[in-house]
């Protein structure tokens, strides 16, 4: 019998994870973390409805708060997307963690070994011996992918956020995004309520060096939106990360596989990375399940996922390097013409938060999202 190994329980090695049990196939999961929650809410957890019902992630139990729109601010002006009913949810990362490892601890298919760091001499023992497949889940700066000699991941977004009480929220289920890149070089800043009265607010950066993400977000946090929804507002907890926005050029050898942030499975318009590498998880379990079972190639992963999602994501790569470099004019008159020609009830209509593959399909067949 072969042993799988996954390196990281985040939500892409949980997520495999849950599939090969479905499979009934067993694991092992290693993290140097002390447990499967631990600093999940060092990144946000905005997800569409749909793209939530696609993965097969149980979210119920974790939703915080629920969105019907969102208010894109630009040069000035604002264009503004909203449906009549929820789209998204912001998900408590915490409790998403705590429910998918609960979930898997009961299946007891998954052996799970926390405070565990799986070192580059381990890993390079590991995958000498034929019968052990290796799943590289361990996110952004993936010591797997290293190790195997991996394409490097050519972008990454600098984050910081915090969340706040006591903050004055307008309305609850608006998210907020910023899009300024004299503060936030290369990406946005956003202001995502979690409840009436607490709300995160954030920042990515592309990482050049000339700013960190801390500054930016000092910067963020002085501008005359912001500052009036934190006015009197008590500051709970902050934290910097990392996200991958470039999908790596090759993600699977003979026997490692990478999946979600150590693959760059993430959507580089929003830095959201959940949807797609959940789904890539899944196509990663599938193809390991028919290995073990029928000799299926393990180079198979490449072409499914890639097959499946990568044109979406490659859109998203297309869409972040053209909003990265405009200036304030160029973001006013964008959204001038965007405010004048109706793309902001197209969007509302027809927007699909995950895939604008699936937005510019819509609006050619009018199909309602
Ligand atoms: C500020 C911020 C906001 C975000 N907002 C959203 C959002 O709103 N919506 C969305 O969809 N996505 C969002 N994302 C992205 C999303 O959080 C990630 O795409 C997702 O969490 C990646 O999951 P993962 O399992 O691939 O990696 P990770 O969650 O990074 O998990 C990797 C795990 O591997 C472990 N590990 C690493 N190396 C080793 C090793 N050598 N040995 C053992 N264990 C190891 C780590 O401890 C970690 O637990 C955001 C990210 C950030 C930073």
């Amino acid at each position: 019998m072969k042993r799988v190994i996954v390196v990281g329980a985040g939500i892409a090695g949980m997520s495999f994870a849950s599939q090969l049990c479905r499979h009934g196939i067993p694991c092992e999961i290693y993290d140097s973390r002390e447990n499967a929650s631990e600093n999940a809410e060092r990144a946000s957890g905005i997800l569409s409805k749909k793209g939530l019902e696609k993965s097969g992630i149980k979210y119920k139990e974790s939703i915080e708060n629920n969105l019907i729109g969102g208010v894109v601010h630009a040069g000035g002006r604002e264009i503004m997307f909203k449906k009549n009913h929820t789209v998204a949810y912001i998900i408590d990362r915490k409790k998403l963690a705590q429910s998918m490892y609960n979930e898997l601890k009961a299946g007891n298919c998954a052996k799970f070994k926390f405070m565990k760091r799986i070192s580059r001499a381990e890993l390079l023992e590991l995958s000498n011996d034929n019968n052990n497949i290796i799943i590289g889940a361990d996110g952004a700066v993936s010591t797997v992918a290293s190790t195997f000699g991996f394409p490097k991941i050519e972008k990454y977004v600098l984050t910081y956020k915090a969340v706040y009480s006591k903050a004055k929220i307008k309305n609850a289920h608006y998210v907020h995004l910023f899009f300024d890149n004299n503060v936030t070089p290369g990406f946005f800043g956003w202001a995502a309520p979690h409840s009436r009265s607490s709300i995160e607010i954030g920042v990515g950066i592309e990482s050049s060096g000339k700013i960190n993400s801390r500054q930016a977000f000092k910067k963020f946090v002085e501008t005359q939106i912001i500052k009036e929804m934190l006015n009197g507002a008590k500051l709970e907890y902050e934290h910097a990360s990392i996200i991958p926005i470039s999908i790596r050029k090759r993600t699977c050898n003979e026997n490692v596989l990478l999946i979600g942030d150590a693959a760059g499975q993430v959507k580089a318009t929003t830095g959201g990375g959940i949807i797609f590498g959940s789904l890539c998880a899944k196509t990663a379990a599938d193809i390991v399940y028919k290995n073990i079972t029928c000799n299926m190639p393990l180079q198979e992963y490449e072409k499914h996922w890639r097959r499946r999602y990568a044109n979406d994501l490659k859109v998203h790569e297309i869409v972040h390097n053209f909003y990265s470099v405009l200036t304030s004019k160029q973001f006013r008159f964008l959204i001038w013409v965007a405010n004048s020609i109706g793309v902001d009830s197209l969007l509302s209509k027809y927007g699909d938060m995950d895939s604008w593959l699936s937005t510019i399909n819509n609006i050619l067949l009018r199909k309602r999202y």
